[in-house]
């Protein structure tokens, strides 16, 4: 989908495209050469002002809305999202250097988090509770808490702007939307695509700009009630303490550094492809993707061979065509880090046995064999295609080097021992445990989250109902 990049698109606000209070731009730009893909009013403290209020102003009625027509209107989303899903695959394509199948897959995995953000709507439910005096009776009742703040990431727009917002509508909230510097455009589409399928003006807005200049009037505005963070460690920090300060609800959905285990007695017809998966999908820039792979010494040289081979061959082509897997990194700061961590490793005596290669904006696949825990990327995220592969001797040995990090978000094991299976799950520190699949898998009503420095809090359709609702408990005596 062509973008006029002779107009400036305005913010998303009060139901309709809004001319922004200054002139400043956010240039969007193609990272397959960094082409001008877009322009974009870039927000300031008083666009977040008259956001906030337009959802604040929306509340009163939107919180009153009936279950008939919260279920219509997110129907009526996920059916517009399906109509229009190649305009949003085109723009993930431009806008964020997603391939193919990974822009199909966002694409779907929306439609299906906005369909089950439908079931959300009557499940708002309290209890009736005993009480300690006679005649006295007992009950909650969920409130929906009122304007939440969503902050999303550039690597999967899609998938958190609509589990997020669908949450949140579904409950009776309204929302101030900040997204990605990086990915604007789809952003404010995708504000366009809730107000066709009816939403109330006001019910979702959309302020694009720099986080770093705008996100603290947002997330430290009195009127926001509960934030929800996908993003940077060190950002979902800071937006942690400014929470604290405010005494506001708040989730974060961070960054990991996940581990991938694969124990002597793998089925590596299924180990190698979901090792393979589970790192280089979207290049690398996956929260969940499994940049850390211990191999048992056993399988180590076999694993290793079909590991390379496969990762060396991955298609580099046109973005279009469905063979493509590896695009290009989003932007210049990320593709510096991942250059930073290739280097790093390569002078510090890592043997590149895959990629290690630049071609434009692609990273090629790469894989790091003798990683020792000097380098960068021993602890740190790389959010690129770059795979530590390290070997170990026995189960005990795996756990603690598993364990050995800041982070706590995803990890995986490939074994045939459901003993051993359920041993590592049990004593792996981390939110999600998957035993013979990828660290990289999600659903719209998992508790999806981590620990450590990986998050705080959890979300999907369960867990978001404590985010965006309040229990009242009340009582009349009889
Ligand atoms: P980032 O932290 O640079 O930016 C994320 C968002 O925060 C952007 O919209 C940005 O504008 C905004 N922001 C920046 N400063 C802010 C402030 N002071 N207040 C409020 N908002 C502010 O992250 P990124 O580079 O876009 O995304 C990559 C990171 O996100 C990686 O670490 C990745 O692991 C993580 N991530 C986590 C999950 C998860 O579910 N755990 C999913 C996707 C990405």
């Amino acid at each position: 989908m062509a973008v006029n990049t002779s107009k400036t698109m305005g913010h998303w606000i009060d139901g309709q495209e809004l001319s922004p209070s200054g002139s400043d731009v956010l240039e969007s730009l193609n990272p397959i050469d960094d082409s001008l893909y877009g322009i974009v009013a870039r927000g300031t403290v008083e666009d977040i002002n008259t956001a906030v209020n337009s959802a604040y102003a929306a509340f009163a009625s939107y919180s009153q809305s009936t279950t008939n027509d919260r279920e219509a209107w997110l129907c009526k989303a996920a059916e517009l999202l399906e109509k229009r899903k190649e305009d949003f695959i085109d723009i993930l394509h431009d806008e964020g250097g997603s391939t193919r199948k990974k822009a199909e897959f966002e694409t779907n995995k929306a439609i299906s988090f906005i369909r089950a953000a439908v079931g959300m709507v009557r499940n708002l439910t309290g209890k009736t509770l005993p009480s300690d005096y006679p005649g006295r009776i007992s009950m909650t009742w969920r409130e929906a808490r009122g304007v939440v703040a969503v902050i999303t990431p550039f690597n999967v727009p899609l998938i958190k702007a609509s589990r997020l917002c669908a949450n949140a509508l579904a409950t009776g909230s309204t929302v101030v939307m900040l997204p990605s510097e990086e990915h604007p455009v789809l952003s404010l589409k995708f504000a366009e695509l809730i107000s066709d399928a009816g939403f109330p003006a006001g019910a979702l807005n959309v302020v694009a700009g720099n986080g770093y200049d705008i996100g603290d009037a947002l997330t430290g505005h009195p009127l926001v009630k509960s934030v929800t963070f996908t993003g940077s460690t060190v950002v979902g920090k800071h937006i942690q303490k400014l929470c604290a300060q405010h005494n506001k609800h708040v989730t974060l959905e961070l960054g990991g550094k996940n581990p991938l285990v694969i124990m002597d007695d793998a089925d590596l017809k299924e180990a190698v492809p979901g090792a393979v998966r589970g790192i280089f999908t979207h290049q690398g820039q996956a929260c969940i993707g499994s940049s850390r792979v211990y191999v048992h010494e056993a399988i180590y040289e076999q694993f290793t061979k079909m590991y390379v081979a496969i990762a060396g061959n991955l298609g580099m082509g046109d973005l279009r065509d469905p063979d493509t897997i590896i695009g290009p990194l989003i932007s210049e700061r990320q593709r510096e880090r991942v250059r930073r961590h290739i280097e790093d490793a390569r002078i510090k005596g890592a043997t590149v046995a895959a990629g290690g290669t630049w071609d434009g904006n692609r990273c090629a696949p790469t894989v790091l064999l003798d990683v020792t825990p000097d380098m960068d990327v021993f602890k740190e995220e790389t959010f690129g295609p770059v795979v530590c592969v390290y070997r170990f001797s026995d189960f005990e040995e795996v756990v603690a080097e598993a364990n050995n990090t800041n982070y706590g978000l995803s990890s995986a094991i490939y074994t045939a021992n459901i003993h051993r299976a359920m041993s590592f799950a049990k004593r792996i520190e981390a939110g999600m445990v998957h035993i013979n699949g990828p660290s990289l898998t999600d659903e719209a009503h998992v508790p999806f989250g981590g620990v450590g420095d990986s998050g705080f809090g959890r979300e999907g359709t369960e867990a978001d109902l404590d985010a965006f609702t309040d229990l009242k408990w009340v009582t009349i005596q009889t």
